[in-house]
């Protein structure tokens, strides 16, 4: 660490703040200390640490050590509650980061969601199970139980999926473990809430492939669980599909819960959709995905974003029914969120619960996601740095 370097304390770990400590000549509870200001306080200077004796604080700045919170640059509130963050890093990057009150009616990463317990016998629990659970914890005050936040993972993404505006972008960067924790803590602070006794979930499925920033996602991963305070069922990474990976992540002792981006019920459909395909196609995907080692009722969650006339066919359910019949699974359904330069067309809701009654027949849970936060380009496959609103065209 020289004088020049900037570290930011955001980012690292229990033993990495220990040896600073120790190289200042500190006593070893300040390592604590630090990490109670930067995880859970989340202050954004180190002069605000106020347990700390001034001349450590000092000494600090002087090394260039900063706590690195991420800037919010913008927000966008939605008429749905959901809130788009533009977040900023030093090296003038940006990522889009969302908050939504409520869950989003599919994945919510607490394992406790409707979601989880619906099942073929209950096939009216669909999209409207979330709205039928009991609200034990509402918060009349704020007007939200939970909230689940979306993480993203890379500045721009490499993947090229053809239906999604991120892909547009193009991969810029990889982000470091500190600014993907940063995220959370800046909108944690922003929102003024604290887990655990705020129910807080956690998604990876913002901008860019996790399991192409692998090391830097897990690592993440543990100080959300271990500094933060979230626990690892309340969390869900989505990928799609970087098969060596997901052997990887299924040896981790802390991880999510897994969710995969399968999109299309056949490899010609799919390698169409998401060229990666080509490399890992279905059979190597769904050999992954069978031989991944889930926890007590654990499920795989597949994500299919429905485009009209496309992949929304009853044959194409029937497709994915076949695909996933031996795999414990469950499917969350996407209609299209539209956006400028996608050549795809949102299905009418009737073709939606025509594909979902299909796979609910099959015994396959199916659910259909709720678009959270549409009107302001924050909802899935929207994630584009859309800081000019107006030149895009109404979704
Ligand atoms: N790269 C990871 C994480 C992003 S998750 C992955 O692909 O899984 C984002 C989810 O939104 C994915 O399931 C993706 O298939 C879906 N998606 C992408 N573009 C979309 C769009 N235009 N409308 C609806 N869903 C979309």
């Amino acid at each position: 660490m020289t004088n020049s370097s900037q570290v930011a304390l955001l980012g690292l770990d229990r033993t990495e703040i220990a040896a600073l400590v120790e190289s200042a000549g500190e006593p070893a509870y300040r390592a604590q200390q630090l990490l109670e200001a930067v995880y859970r306080q989340r202050v954004d200077s180190i002069e605000q640490i106020s347990t700390l004796p001034q001349q450590f604080r000092a000494g600090l700045a002087q090394k260039g050590v900063s706590i690195g919170l991420p800037a919010i640059e913008q927000r966008f509130v939605s008429q749905d509650g959901t809130v788009r963050y533009l977040i900023g890093f030093p090296d003038g990057q940006s990522v889009e980061t969302v908050w939504m009150p409520e869950g989003d009616g599919g994945e919510a990463g607490d394992g406790s969601e409707a979601g989880d317990s619906a099942s073929a016998a209950e096939p009216s629990l669909g999209r409207t199970g979330e709205d039928a659970r009991p609200h034990t914890f509402w918060n009349a005050a704020r007007g939200w139980d939970r909230a689940t936040i979306c993480i993203s993972s890379q500045v721009g993404c490499a993947v090229d999926c053809q239906f999604c505006l991120t892909a547009l972008l193009g991969v810029k960067r990889n982000l470091s473990a500190g600014e993907i924790v940063g995220q959370v803590c800046a909108v944690l602070k922003d929102q003024k809430v604290s887990p655990p006794e705020d129910r807080i979930n956690l998604v990876f499925m913002g901008m860019g492939e996790p399991f192409l920033n692998y090391d830097n996602f897990m690592k993440a991963v543990r100080l959300l669980v271990q500094e933060v305070g979230v626990a690892e069922s309340r969390m869900t990474v989505s990928t799609a599909g970087i098969v060596p990976r997901i052997h990887d992540f299924g040896e981790e002792p802390v991880r999510p819960k897994l969710a995969i981006s399968l999109n299309a019920s056949n490899d010609e459909l799919r390698t169409r959709l998401m060229p990666l395909n080509r490399k890992w196609n279905l059979e190597k995907l769904l050999a992954a995905a069978g031989n991944f080692p889930l926890r007590h009722r654990e499920r795989i969650t597949f994500e299919y974003v429905l485009l009209n006339e496309v992949n929304d066919a009853p044959e194409n359910a029937k497709e994915v029914a076949e695909l996933l019949r031996r795999m414990r699974a469950k499917v969350n359904l996407i209609a299209l969120n539209p956006g400028p330069g996608i050549d795809f067309s949102t299905p009418a809701a009737e073709r939606v619960a025509a594909f979902q009654q299909v796979l609910i027949a099959a015994g396959i849970p199916t659910f259909v996601r709720r678009p959270r936060g549409r009107d302001i380009y924050a909802a899935c496959g929207q994630l584009k740095r859309t800081v000019a609103l107006a030149t895009m065209p109404a979704p």
